[in-house]
């Protein structure tokens, strides 16, 4: 796949053609004024877990096919797991056999990208040795993203998701000063490359 493209949303050439994006913070703290976050948010962005409002949520990796290839495009999105969840994931962080844990269900309450609202899809969070993020997996429902997780994307997709996000938002949320995405190299740095 070509580094860079030309934009037809704002007629420029694009440096950067990325295989995943994230999402920064959960939706309920992309709401909040940085006054209203104090007392409300624990959030740990390097080890992807946070606590809203008593409502726990960790980060996780949505793996999409690249047709035509063995690759992958990634999503990186926060996930609402319950809380008796979560005091069992974190007990179990370092915990070598992490990956031989059973899936946590969790959902996924979000705007990105150019998807439309994901209305509290429901996930599978899969459990990784420690220091791997979990991965997502959807189950079956009518959202385009569960329909792109089976059915992988091709390159003009991921184009068309670099457009959304390079001019992000402001279609979908009128006036709302938020974009509440950053890309994975600012967010992760090296972590975000897999392969
Ligand atoms: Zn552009």
């Amino acid at each position: 796949m070509a580094d860079g493209f030309l934009c037809i949303k704002c007629g420029q050439w694009h440096d950067k053609l990325p295989l995943g994006w994230g999402v920064a913070e959960p939706i309920y703290v992309a709401k909040l004024t940085p006054a209203e976050r104090v007392g409300r948010v624990q959030i740990d962005h390097g080890a992807g877990v946070a606590i809203i409002d008593g409502k726990t949520f960790i980060m996780g990796l949505l793996q999409i096919p690249l047709r035509n290839s063995e690759r992958f495009f990634t999503w990186t999105l926060w996930v609402q797991v319950a809380e008796h969840d979560m005091e069992n994931i974190l007990a179990n962080w370092t915990n070598p056999r992490r990956a031989e844990m059973e899936p946590t269900p969790s959902i996924l309450v979000d705007y990105f990208c150019d998807y439309p609202e994901c209305d509290r899809l429901h996930v599978w969070v899969h459990h990784q040795e420690p220091g791997k993020r979990p991965l997502l997996e959807l189950l079956p429902c009518e959202h385009p993203l569960y329909k792109e997780q089976t059915e992988g994307i091709d390159d003009i997709r991921v184009r068309e998701i670099a457009m959304a996000m390079y001019h992000p938002m402001a279609a979908r949320l009128g006036d709302q000063p938020w974009d509440g995405v950053v890309t994975p190299e600012l967010l992760f740095g090296d972590m975000m490359k897999l392969d």
